[in-house]
């Protein structure tokens, strides 16, 4: 079959590799009908996760056909239309039946590595390296799904395949992003990153009960799409100092929750960002900490920073004294995608979610190089590109 792999630091193709097949009893093998890209894969690809190897298929934002399903799936059949979590979870083991999925003790086999770094291995994730399994992604014309009962879910008829993609990562991450504020009616929440995990935490947090939603982010495509479609105001950190915006916005009390949907690639003016990229660079740093410290820096005291933004080892600067004197609540982590997906598809079916319209560039599996270089740069307004094997 044909798959889009990763070639080394920076480089990507799209090569033949073998077929999946049913390894464990609980796997289907999915035809993959939408395989949308994130900003997860940024990371890989630039090599700030750093266990990829040669050969290795990206993608774990996917949705598609059952077309094989092992001796002991129960709730798939050959035909079935599913999406699938982007995190490996067994289903069995006391994180899963806590639901906290993504903390999944058996979702991980390879967990030697995370264990060093990180003091216990998180699950698994699908094309996400080998320090979180090792697992072939979704930008493939198949993939195989390990635990697909706890992992697959079905797709309601009437949600066309270019929403129901984004139930598998960026809505589930958007809503424990917004989960993670405990909102309880009325606040103003702030938003770092307007790309589709971000859009999606916006809009998770309007459901979630806030009054007023303020998103950042330098791209002005991106910030007017956000407000068109979710109603949210907006800051061009570019044009904008986000912490007196924020500050007057808020009557000077500061946001009651700040969501950092950005991550460890976080870009930033001025001369802390270039020490910060040198310092990545020769990697005495592993992660760039703009947008978090930002916001912690804005939060109104005893709020809630939420961080869903990826990182993955160390950080320089980090304002731990202001989370720590203005007794600040930080969350953070994985999505648990299947505590989330069965809510998000009814409000999918139910029309209170549309995130169809971050499928701005829907194109075919072979041009799947074309369609990251698009998503990386931000060219020609795209929200995210959804390969179609
Ligand atoms: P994206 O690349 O589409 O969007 C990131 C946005 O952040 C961009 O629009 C960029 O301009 C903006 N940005 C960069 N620096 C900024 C700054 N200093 N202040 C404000 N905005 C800034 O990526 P995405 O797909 O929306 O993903 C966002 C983050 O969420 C990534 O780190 C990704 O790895 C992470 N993610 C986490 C999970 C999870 O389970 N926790 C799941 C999916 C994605
Ligand atoms: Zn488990």
């Amino acid at each position: 079959m044909r798959a889009l792999c990763w070639e080394g630091v920076g480089k990507l193709a799209v090569t033949e590799v073998p077929d999946p097949e049913i390894r464990t009893p609980g796997d289907v093998i999915v035809r993959v009908r939408a395989s949308s890209v994130c900003g997860s894969d940024l990371h890989l690809i630039n090599g700030y996760l750093p266990a990829m190897r040669q050969g290795d298929i990206l993608g774990h934002e996917f949705m598609g056909e059952v077309v094989e399903v092992g001796p002991q799936v129960r709730k798939h059949k050959v035909g079935d239309r599913v999406v699938v979590g982007s995190v490996v979870a067994c289903g069995g083991c006391w994180y899963c039946r806590t639901e906290q999925y993504s903390l999944c003790d058996n979702g991980n086999p390879q967990p030697n590595l995370t264990e060093k770094l990180w003091g216990h291995s998180p699950a698994g994730i699908l094309g996400y390296s080998h320090a979180v399994g090792g697992y072939a992604g979704s930008h493939a014309e198949f993939i195989r799904v390990p635990f697909a009962d706890v992992g697959a879910f079905a797709v309601p008829e009437g949600v066309p395949d270019t929403s129901a993609v984004f139930a598998s990562d960026a809505m589930p991450t958007g809503w424990m992003a917004a989960d993670f504020c405990g909102l309880t009616g009325g606040e103003v929440v702030a938003v770092w990153g307007a790309g589709g995990v971000g859009q999606m935490a916006a809009r998770s947090a309007q459901l979630l009960g806030a009054e007023r939603v303020i998103m950042i982010d330098r791209f002005s495509d991106r910030l007017s799409t956000a407000a068109d479609r979710i109603g949210v105001e907006t800051i061009d950190y570019e044009r904008t100092d986000v912490l007196d915006a924020l500050r007057e916005m808020t009557g000077g009390r500061g946001p009651d929750a700040c969501i950092e949907a950005v991550g460890m690639e976080a870009h930033d003016t001025g001369p802390a960002y270039a020490y910060d990229r040198v310092k990545q660079a020769v990697r005495a740093q592993t992660d760039r900490p703009t947008a978090v410290s930002q916001a912690i820096m804005a939060c109104r005291k005893g709020g809630t920073v939420s961080i869903v933004g990826v990182f993955g080892g160390f950080v320089d600067k980090f304002p731990l004294g202001a989370a720590m004197n203005k007794a600040l609540v930080l969350r953070m982590g994985q999505m648990h995608a299947q505590r989330y997906i069965p809510m998000l598809l009814d409000r999918l079916a139910a029309g209170e979610m549309d995130p169809g319209y971050l499928a701005t560039h829907p194109m075919p599996l072979a041009e799947g190089v074309r369609g990251y270089e698009m998503f990386e740069k931000k060219q020609d307004g795209c929200l995210r590109s959804v390969l179609r094997p």
